[in-house]
């Protein structure tokens, strides 16, 4: 089959959840076109993909994007699935020109800016700020040795682990100690299994966060979260290291509800396979009937098909969102883009902002600035259309 002709836009945004969403917003505002480019087959579908208890660790207050508050009392913390629901809404609300259902499958730089492709679809566009998510459904991490466990285990990675339910009876090693193994660990044990969480220690914020003293450290652990952690701060730095390379501290679950609950919590990793069973670094070997893999996701970017600056961490290198390097490459979404909140709810919309500007500071091949929001089209009579302007037309 033919390619299809190619559709352009100034800017094409890649994955159209939170970080996507609030950058099109930003985008919207400043009257400049554009397009959102969604693989799943509804605005929301990262966090429908999750488990269906999960419920988040921000409340309501914390987990609204901007021009459009969270629906719910501030204090109150939302599923998942609410969560999904609301990104819906704030789509919609915002008539952002999301396409869902195009997974881009690759993205290079031409002459004119970047093409994309996805599938038989073809776009070009002068800028491309990729918001695709770390926590990526599609890739989670599982250690090679996995593959040498009795085939008799139950392996089930925290992507596509959904109840207890689906556990053999017997017991459950839980490996990967940040917040989805200990919320995870913390389901298993009440619902009766023997747990053992095996794992660092990635620590815990210090107060229950649906209690009523929490209500009075969450404006303090906010400010800490957009303006102390950041990367401009010493201690910023150091948390960003940790973060990225051990995941976030106990939320919900705390060190003494995993006790209360039954969990066995262990320190030691888990770090191979003796006669098909897990063993942990001290060599202790876990009769466990279940593995349940809380160990991350992989940052899939083979589908950039030109060189991308690295950290020395793997990450992209980047100032906020912008790749020096790559004139027109943005990133959103990213642990410590600028801050810890940059891989929140409560940090999409400042980051988005601050992407958004700097697109915006270019002139638009529409125009400039404002009057690239009112694109003149000929259909009889000239007409006014406002933004945002996501029909495709080639502005050159
Ligand atoms: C278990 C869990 C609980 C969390 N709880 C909270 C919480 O309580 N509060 C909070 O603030 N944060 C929480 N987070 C962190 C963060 O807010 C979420 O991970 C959030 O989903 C990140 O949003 P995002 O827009 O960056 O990426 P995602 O939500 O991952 O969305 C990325 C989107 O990009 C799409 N995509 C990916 N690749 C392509 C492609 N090639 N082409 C087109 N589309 C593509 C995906 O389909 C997806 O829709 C949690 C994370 C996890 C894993």
């Amino acid at each position: 089959m033919a390619a299809r002709a190619a559709e352009r836009f100034e800017t094409v945004i890649i994955g159209g959840a939170q970080a996507g969403l609030a950058t099109g917003y930003h985008l919207g505002k400043r009257g400049r076109s554009f397009v959102i480019l969604e693989a799943s087959g509804r605005v929301g579908d990262s966090w429908r993909k999750r488990w269906p208890s999960l419920r988040l660790y921000s409340p309501a207050g914390m987990d609204g994007l901007p021009g459009m508050p969270f629906p719910a009392s501030k204090h109150s913390f939302p599923s998942g699935a609410e969560m999904a629901d609301y990104l819906e809404a704030y789509a919609a609300r915002f008539e952002l020109p999301v396409r869902t259902g195009v997974a881009v499958d690759g993205l290079e730089r031409d002459a004119g800016g970047y093409v994309l492709t996805a599938g038989e679809q073809r776009f070009e566009a002068d800028n491309v700020v990729i918001a695709t998510g770390v926590f990526q459904h599609d890739h989670p991490i599982v250690p090679d040795f996995a593959a040498d466990l009795d085939p008799g285990i139950r392996q089930i990675h925290s992507a596509d682990y959904r109840s207890p339910e689906q556990l053999r009876p017997g017991a459950v090693l839980v490996v990967g100690a940040s917040h989805s193994g200990g919320d995870i660990a913390y389901e298993v044990a009440r619902a009766g299994f023997e747990t053992i969480l095996s794992g660092r220690d990635t620590g815990q914020i210090p107060v229950a966060i649906e209690s009523r003293k929490a209500r009075l450290g969450w404006p303090v652990l906010r400010l800490l979260w957009t303006r102390v952690l950041t990367v401009s701060t010493p201690l910023g730095r150091k948390v960003k290291g940790e973060i990225r390379t051990h995941g976030g501290p106990l939320l919900r679950v705390k060190r003494a509800d995993l006790e209360a609950a039954g969990v066995e919590r262990v320190l030691e990793r888990t770090v191979g396979v003796e006669s098909g069973k897990p063993v942990l670094a001290d060599g202790r070997v876990v009769d466990a009937a279940n593995v349940v893999w809380c160990t991350g996701f992989r940052n899939d970017y083979s589908w950039i098909r030109f060189p991308l600056p690295l950290e020395d961490d793997g990450y992209p290198e980047q100032m906020h969102g912008a790749v020096a390097a790559i004139p027109g490459l943005y990133f959103v979404g990213l642990p410590f883009l600028h801050s810890f909140s940059s891989m929140l709810v409560l940090g999409a919309g400042r980051d988005g902002g601050r992407v958004a500007e700097q697109i915006a500071s270019h002139p638009s091949r529409n125009g400039t600035g404002e009057e690239a929001s009112r694109t003149l089209v000929w259909n009889g009579t000239l007409a006014d259309v406002g933004v945002p302007a996501a029909s495709g037309e080639r502005s050159d």
